[in-house]
């Protein structure tokens, strides 16, 4: 590559550079050339549940990232970053590979907060990365085999808590078992209207899922130990304990929002270095916090790969305003689901359909652009 042309290396295949690879023509044309380090399978959160519960084979939710940036011609590194020399502007690559780059555009997602490690012996599982459901899907498989249906505490109060408690006793129920489960929460949960939320918890609450406030502090086995001194039992320990960003941005010596998340200005560069862009979950906009959702990457990425192109042109930089309301739909599990949008909601089999036509509609459109087969 002449060095002439502007070398942009695009940090995780998240939801908003899965977008940007199909803008890799314009980039080309505007003298800029993208280059994508990034894990080759993507895991599609949207879907994370559905695989969790049974509902869907694990490949459904899985896209072959190597295949989508071939298909634009876009070379791709497998694997991650590592660590940023911006002065020198490098990346080291989690293989020891240097990379240098003129801009680099960061769409790293998010990891589970691990809230402290938990102190004890028995089994902890995070709900992400979405890789790592797997191993928790064969645990429960295990127990399932066994014909046993295992004491599960899932830490945390927020919708994925919740989500991820419905998918597993779906599992269970699937295999004909009552599931035996907590939702261990900090707080009472204020993340949907309090008419929604109390429904939502009678229908758990009908599955044998049910909820406690507290702190979990330590582990045994067989048990989860609570601050005010309760044992839960637990066979399975999940933490849904909150997202925060990867802790790459740690030593980037450029402003964080409060959780590390990298802030960026409303044209999706960080304040501090104009070559420096993130998107996603990564990423907050100074002045428009919003929650982790796969929706936000989605809606920059036009703008994002606008301002990656103007960085070869010279045109006016686009600015990006996530929206004030958005709809977030839970997968229950059992075939039912829970929209939101702001103060509506609606819970039932009508919220499941939809999302599971969005979710595929998502998924299944990148796969037909690369051009991946799926074997029935
Ligand atoms: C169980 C569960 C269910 C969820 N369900 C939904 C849902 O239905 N709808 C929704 O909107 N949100 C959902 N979320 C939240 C959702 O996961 C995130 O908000 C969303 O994935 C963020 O998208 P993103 O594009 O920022 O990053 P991601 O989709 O997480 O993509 C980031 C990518 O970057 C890669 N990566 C990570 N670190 C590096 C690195 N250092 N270098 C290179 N690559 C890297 C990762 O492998 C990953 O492929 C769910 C979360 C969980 C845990």
């Amino acid at each position: 590559m002449s060095r002439s042309r502007i070398r942009v290396v695009l940090a995780g295949a998240g939801h908003a550079h899965l977008r940007v690879l199909g803008r890799a023509g314009t980039l080309r044309a505007a003298g800029v050339e993208p280059i994508l380090v990034a894990p080759p399978a993507f895991h599609y959160s949207g879907l994370a549940t559905a695989v969790l519960s049974g509902a869907l084979p694990p490949e459904r939710a899985v896209l072959d990232v190597a295949a989508l940036a071939a298909r634009f011609g876009v070379p791709h590194i497998a694997g991650k970053v590592a660590a940023v020399d911006r002065q020198a502007r490098r990346l080291c690559l989690s293989d020891g590979q240097e990379l240098a780059y003129d801009a680099v555009s960061f769409n790293i997602g998010s990891v589970t907060d691990p809230g402290g490690d938990l102190p004890g012996e028995g089994e902890t599982w995070r709900v992400k990365p979405l890789s790592g459901l797997a191993g928790l899907r064969a645990r429960l498989d295990d127990h399932i085999a066994d014909g046993v249906s295992p004491s599960i505490v899932v830490a945390g109060g927020g919708p994925t808590g919740f989500e991820v408690a419905a998918a597993l006793a779906g599992r269970m129920e699937r295999a004909g078992l009552s599931p035996g489960m907590v939702i261990l929460r900090r707080s009472t949960p204020d993340w949907a209207p309090g008419r929604a939320l109390e429904r939502l918890s009678a229908a758990l609450q009908s599955r044998g899922i049910l909820q406690t406030s507290g702190e979990a502090t330590s582990r045994r086995p067989g048990e989860v130990l609570l601050s005010d001194g309760r044992a839960l039992p637990c066979d399975l320990l999940v933490l849904a304990t909150g997202l925060q960003a990867p802790a790459i941005f740690g030593g980037l010596g450029l402003p964080l929002f409060a959780d590390g998340r990298l802030e960026v200005g409303p044209t999706l560069q960080s304040p501090g270095d104009p070559t420096v862009f993130a998107v996603g979950d990564c990423a907050v906009i100074t002045g428009s916090p919003r929650p982790p959702a796969g929706v936000f990457g989605v809606r920059a990425a036009p703008t994002l790969a606008h301002n990656l192109a103007a960085l070869g042109t010279g045109a006016r930089l686009a600015t990006y305003t996530p929206q004030a309301r958005w709809l977030s739909i839970l997968d229950l599990g059992d075939g039912t689901g829970l929209a939101l949008r702001g103060r509506l909601w609606s819970l039932g089999r009508g919220a499941l359909i939809l999302k599971r036509r969005l979710d595929l509609g998502f998924i299944d459109g990148l796969r037909a652009t690369s051009g991946e087969m799926l074997e029935d």
